[in-house]
């Protein structure tokens, strides 16, 4: 099966800066990619390129079987978008939010009144639908904008740090929805600042820093590169981390100390690996 989408060498210049360095990636049919890195990594630029917002400078990009630059009409029939910043009109109601992207994507009646009553039913918000946006939560909001970006049906889903500023709570029925889709076989290549969320929904996970993919594989697989084990030891204020191949390598470790003060062991997260590989916490 060709990949759903498909990066080589791709390059993108702002102002005389290298933004994003000479990314290769492919993400197959069907899986949930986690794309994450420090503020500034170029995780958003990767997003804009993949969804013909921007271009890239260089190099080539295939999304749903359509070049970005040559195919962007062909690309946007075939995915969703959410961005970070809350699109959705605010002084428009929920139906009218619905209606003008249904009209923008030529679906035609009584179609896409079926649609609309179906993904606002999915994100449980076909009781809001005669609401004005702005009556709406936070969460709502991102509910709408994810019903929004599947009214024309999209094979992929961009979701640009889809639950930042929620509640715990708010967070994980995002999480239910988007795992669902998933299961519906769609495939979704999303950003996040949360480890949880990564361990929750991601297949796979990239790590940019500085515009370079420095890591890709599965939570196994990173931890198994970097270790299962972790040694930490208070020093100050500070942490200093040791990671293991193994727990029971990390626990030989520590039983093999003479002065085991402000010591302990536990399992290796990928907040760990995170800091190792970038210098910087997650969020
Ligand atoms: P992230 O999403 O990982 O925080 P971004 O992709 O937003 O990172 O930004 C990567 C770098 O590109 C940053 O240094 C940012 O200032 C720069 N950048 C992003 N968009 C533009 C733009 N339109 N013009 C110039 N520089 C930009």
């Amino acid at each position: 099966m060709p990949p759903a989408i498909a990066l080589q060498n791709v390059h993108k210049v702002y102002n005389d800066r290298v933004v994003v360095n000479d990314l290769t990636l492919t993400i197959a049919p069907g899986e949930v990619f986690g794309l994450l890195g420090p503020n500034g990594a170029g995780k958003s630029t990767t997003i804009r390129m993949l969804t013909t917002l921007t271009q890239p400078t260089q190099g080539e990009i295939v999304v749903a079987g359509c070049d970005v630059v040559r195919q962007p009409y062909g690309v946007k029939q075939q995915i969703g978008v959410v961005l970070q910043q809350t699109s959705v009109d605010l002084d428009l109601t929920v139906w009218e939010n619905m209606e003008f992207h249904g009209r923008m994507h030529h679906l035609p009646n009584p179609h896409r009144q079926k649609e609309i009553d179906r993904w606002l039913d999915y994100v449980e918000l076909g009781d809001r639908r005669k609401d004005l946006v702005k009556t709406l939560s936070g969460g709502m909001k991102r509910r709408l904008q994810i019903a929004r970006a599947l009214l024309h049906r999209p094979k992929i889903l961009f979701l640009d740090e889809p639950t930042v500023g929620l509640d715990p709570q708010t967070r994980r029925r995002l999480w239910e929805i988007i795992r669902g889709l998933n299961q519906q076989g769609m495939t979704i290549l999303l950003t996040t600042h949360y480890m949880e969320e990564v361990e929750y929904l991601c297949d796979r996970i990239g790590i940019l820093d500085n515009g370079t993919l420095i890591e890709v594989g599965t939570l196994d697989q990173l931890r198994r590169k970097h270790g299962e084990g972790l040694v930490m030891k208070q020093e100050g204020d500070r942490w200093q981390y040791q990671f293991f191949p193994t727990l029971l390598e990390a626990k030989a470790h520590l039983e093999a100390q003479f002065d085991k003060t402000g010591m302990m062991i536990r399992p290796s997260n990928l907040e760990d690996i995170f800091v190792e590989l970038t210098g910087r916490n997650l969020d």
